[in-house]
């Protein structure tokens, strides 16, 4: 991109901003041992009925690492498809 101007200037660094913006992500995820992960539900509650679980990675959208389908965490939150 050639910047013969301030005008052009300004949209790069414009342009350059957004493409920071978009590959930064919002927050970090959270390790397990802050949000009291266990490998075991807790009272009926477990991660294949969170709202932040993704079964078909074995992912969560808040915790960082391989997350089992029966574990829990503190972050739990009822999957409101169950409700
Ligand atoms: S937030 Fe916690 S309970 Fe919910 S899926 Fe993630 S690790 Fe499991």
């Amino acid at each position: 991109m050639k910047i013969s101007n301030r005008r052009g200037f300004f949209k790069y660094m414009a342009l350059l901003g957004l493409v920071t913006f978009s590959a930064t992500p919002l927050f970090a995820k959270a390790p397990k041992d802050k949000v009291q992960y266990q490998e075991e539900p807790n009272k009926g509650e477990k991660c294949s009925t969170c709202q932040h679980f993704v079964s078909k990675t074995n992912e969560c959208r808040l915790v960082k690492g391989t997350i089992s389908a029966e574990a829990w965490c503190n972050l739990y939150a009822i999957d409101p498809k169950l409700k």
